[in-house]
């Protein structure tokens, strides 16, 4: 024998006693029924699993709130479903207008080159939301067939709030309107159908609270006609959204389903509907809006104005001197909860995405943030932010 076995741990040995509490930008903490629902493996066809897609497409369709038959799963990151949307919709010599809020939209602006597309960048200001009067001039100069943004930049936590305004402009230049809302679907409003949005993208691991690695997408029916009218073939055989439909709707095989993956989403999913989107939107705002209100209170500023934040991540300017990374390291191993960094920028992001959501992580989040700043060096009020907090949490009868 030429190779022996390596000397490994069991996985117990590794894993924490107890475990982070997840407040960064993903993933996130998953509902138990989700936890249990991922440990499934059934017959990945069959009468079973029939009734079980069927049901997260029903699901699916409540939460995109769309009408559309094209409902598709894929076995990958939130990354595989935005190249399963671009790939299907983009052909060599297709011209693609991307919106480039920052690195989430730009990897779309990425995918849509490596499909041999003739991508136009609008680069929006880092702290600004994309302005639809810009998008409209960009429009009429690149004339696109696809047009891609993000509704929620993760990266630097800024919000396209006039993503309605945007759907109808790409409309009204028969442009389809291709849509990011990894971190946002099931947080806020996010109406398909009724803006005109042509493909909707989402991962697991976000707003949905399921686990990472099982994804879901949804095109329009203008969407639809587009692919099943390509010249070119698609290059990519798993995220060929023709074949998926096999799978998803005809009942037949493309590739074995991510079983428990899907099981998992199905919980989630199921949870949302119980909760209804209304409740949830809710929750999310209240949750958020209170986070930031304890913030400021404490003394900190936002790192985006108001006008063009984002709910579902919160970013956070660091006072003078003080280390992102070392008030990340205290708050993990001293209070047991993580927040993330960001991409090169000097603020910390605090997730508020589906089971972030929930006031005693909150409070847990805000005061481990404030004491961890406080070990740091930095002055801040962190009483005042705890109360604002409730005063806000209290107000919205968030709990
Ligand atoms: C997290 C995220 C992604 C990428 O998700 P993966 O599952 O890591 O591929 C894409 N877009 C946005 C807006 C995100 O927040």
């Amino acid at each position: 024998m030429r190779y022996r076995p390596p000397a490994v741990v069991p996985l117990d040995r590794i894993l924490p006693d107890e475990p982070l509490l997840m407040m960064g930008a993903g993933p996130v903490p998953i509902p138990a029924r989700v936890a249990e629902a991922n440990s499934i493996v059934i017959n990945h066809l069959g009468e079973t699993m029939n009734r079980v897609i069927e049901q997260v497409k029903e699901m699916a369709r409540y939460v995109f709130q769309t009408q559309s038959a094209r409902v598709l799963g894929v076995a990958g990151p939130a990354s595989a479903a935005m190249e399963m949307a671009i790939c299907n919709l983009v052909e060599p010599g297709t011209k693609v207008l991307s919106v480039c809020n920052g690195y989430f939209s730009r990897r779309l602006a990425e995918m849509a080159t490596r499909c041999g597309a003739e991508v136009a960048l609008l680069e929006v200001g880092m702290t600004e939301t994309a302005d639809p009067e810009k998008i409209e001039a960009a429009i009429q100069r690149e004339r696109p067939a696809v047009l891609t943004l993000v509704q929620g930049e993760t990266s630097n936590t800024v919000w396209n709030r006039h993503l309605p305004e945007i759907a109808a402009i790409g409309r009204k230049y028969e442009c389809l309107v291709v849509v990011d809302a990894v971190c946002t679907l099931s947080t806020m409003d996010m109406e398909m159908d009724t803006w005109g949005v042509d493909a909707v993208i989402t991962g697991g691991q976000k707003g949905l609270s399921s686990i990472p690695g099982v994804s879901l997408l949804a095109f329009s029916e203008l969407a639809w006609k587009r692919i099943e009218s390509r010249n070119a073939p698609m290059a990519h055989w798993c995220l060929d959204a023709r074949l998926a439909d096999r799978f998803w709707n005809l009942k037949s095989y493309h590739y074995t389903a991510p079983v428990s993956g899907i099981m998992a989403i199905h919980e989630a999913l199921r949870l949302i509907c119980t909760e209804t989107l209304p409740a949830r939107f809710h929750r999310h705002e209240i949750s958020s809006r209170a986070l930031q209100g304890g913030v400021q209170a404490m003394g900190l500023d936002m790192f985006i104005p108001e006008e063009a934040r984002l709910n579902s991540v919160v970013g956070i300017k660091l006072p003078e001197g003080v280390s992102g990374d070392a008030v990340r390291n205290h708050m993990s191993q001293v209070y047991r909860v993580e927040v993330s960094g960001a991409f090169g920028l000097d603020i910390l992001r605090i997730g508020q995405m589906g089971e972030q959501c929930r006031a005693h992580h909150v409070f847990r989040t805000l005061h481990a943030f404030g004491s961890s700043l406080r070990a740091a060096g930095a002055k801040i009020d962190l009483p005042a932010g705890v109360a604002e907090l409730e005063r806000i949490l209290a107000e919205g009868q968030v709990t």
